[in-house]
């Protein structure tokens, strides 16, 4: 449940920010020319901010898109009515290439993978972007407006100029780039894509409003800057808190829970027994394949603990307000679980081992597959006088897994 709220609000924090950045720009219109002129500048100190916070986690798709960002709302702001010898660039000819300019490369940089800014490959995105400015000062040049007619003609069967004042060619690219970015959602399911969405929402009203005098642009350029480096903040967080591996909560999340905890509780200490067999027998990969499936199992602990990956195979479980009394049958179903578990190893040629909660009868494996168990040894200890303090109940619960080894492991050890 609490993890099924925690997704919603990521989907829907990007869309939130928009809402908002939408009230704000009705405020605008009551706001005096000083107080807009700070929001016209406001975008500016937020897309650098972000392009900051990017460069420090090493997010390379955030980077460049907060820099292009920059770019086009400075386009947008400053490039109609320069004169520099030629007639003024039109206001409609900068909106046309920006329509196109942004999701596009929201596109094009969601197939890249994160291979830093610093590197051949950032420099291989940098001579995109360079390219594209260099296309773009090219085509809103007052004498090709030629080409910028046949970019803005209507390819589809369909007028949509009632609807919206975008080229169809831009809104192709915006239903693209929308439609690979929902794909990317659902796939990998990272705040990231979610964010990129909310990017593209918030660029289409703005270029859809077209209108260079209004608050529109720096609001919602603005709102894309806040959206991303909030999704950036989002992924770190849990990236700092969750075990990459198993998706178990770290031992940095164990930490600070540890702290948190009451007058009652009690404390579980788990660990796979002869990993280090079963690493040497069957490889590392199969081994991380196995550490999932347990981690997975002992995720779904009954009895109100909280599963936690201590460190390579090894796991606590908190539960507060809870002895060790009350814990035991829990921690001795799961144990169970565990041991019953089957873990198919991968057939020569297939890709992964897959896991089967049923014994499969012998007869009806298929040719090369095998089937392992698993056990798990386990030691449980509580808050006591003799053991006051959280880190002296872990402790404890260590001595008692200790004990549960030497008894034969496969049990529960108080
Ligand atoms: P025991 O029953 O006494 O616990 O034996 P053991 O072999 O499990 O104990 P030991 O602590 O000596 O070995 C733990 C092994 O776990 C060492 C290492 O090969 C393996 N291991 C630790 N972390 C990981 C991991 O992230 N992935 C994989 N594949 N193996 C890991
Ligand atoms: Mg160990
Ligand atoms: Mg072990």
């Amino acid at each position: 449940m609490k993890t099924l709220i925690r997704t919603f609000l990521k989907l829907i924090l990007p869309f939130f920010l928009i809402v908002l950045a939408y009230l704000f720009y009705i405020k605008t219109a009551t706001l005096s020319q000083p107080q807009l002129d700070i929001v016209k500048l406001a975008p500016y100190p937020i897309l650098l901010i972000g392009a900051l916070v990017s460069w420090k986690f090493n997010r390379s798709r955030e980077f460049f898109i907060l820099i292009i960002l920059a770019i086009c709302l400075a386009a947008v702001t400053y490039l109609p009515g320069i004169q520099g010898g030629w007639p003024p660039v039109q206001t409609r000819d900068v909106y046309i290439v920006i329509g196109m300019v942004i999701p596009f490369n929201i596109a094009v940089f969601s197939f890249f993978k994160e291979r830093g800014i610093l590197s051949l490959w950032g420099g291989l995105r940098i001579g995109i972007i360079l390219l594209q400015a260099l296309l773009a000062a090219w085509l809103i040049r007052p004498e090709q407006q030629k080409w910028l007619a046949m970019i803005n003609q209507n390819f589809l069967p369909v007028n949509l100029h009632t609807l919206t004042p975008i080229s169809q060619a831009a809104l192709l690219l915006f239903l693209a780039a929308g439609i690979i970015l929902i794909l990317r959602q659902i796939r990998y399911k990272t705040s990231q894509d979610i964010s990129f969405i909310g990017v593209l929402c918030a660029v289409f009203i703005a270029v859809h409003h077209n209108d260079a005098h209004s608050m529109m642009y720096p609001v919602f350029f603005a709102a894309s800057g806040i959206v991303l480096i909030t999704s950036i903040i989002q992924d770190s967080y849990s990236m700092a808190f969750s075990d990459e591996l198993t998706g178990l909560p770290s031992r940095r999340a164990l930490k600070q829970d540890m702290m948190k905890l009451g007058m009652n509780y009690a404390m579980a200490m788990l660990d796979i027994d002869h990993f280090k067999k079963f690493n040497d027998t069957y490889g590392h990969d199969t081994g991380d394949e196995v550490l999932k499936l347990v981690a997975s199992i002992i995720k779904d602990v009954t009895g109100g603990g909280k599963a936690y990956r201590y460190g390579g195979e090894e796991f606590t479980i908190l539960f507060p307000g809870k002895s060790i009394t009350e814990v035991v049958p829990h921690l001795e179903q799961l144990r169970e679980k565990v041991s019953k578990r089957a873990f198919t190893l991968r057939r020569p040629g297939s890709r992964k081992g897959k896991s089967s909660s049923k014994r499969k009868k012998r007869g009806s494996r298929s040719a090369g597959q095998k089937q392992i168990y698993i056990t798990i040894s386990i030691g449980v200890s509580q808050r006591s006088d003799k053991h006051k303090t959280p880190d002296a109940v872990m402790k404890s619960a260590d001595t008692a897994l200790y004990r549960a080894k030497k008894k034969g492991r496969n049990c529960v050890s108080k």
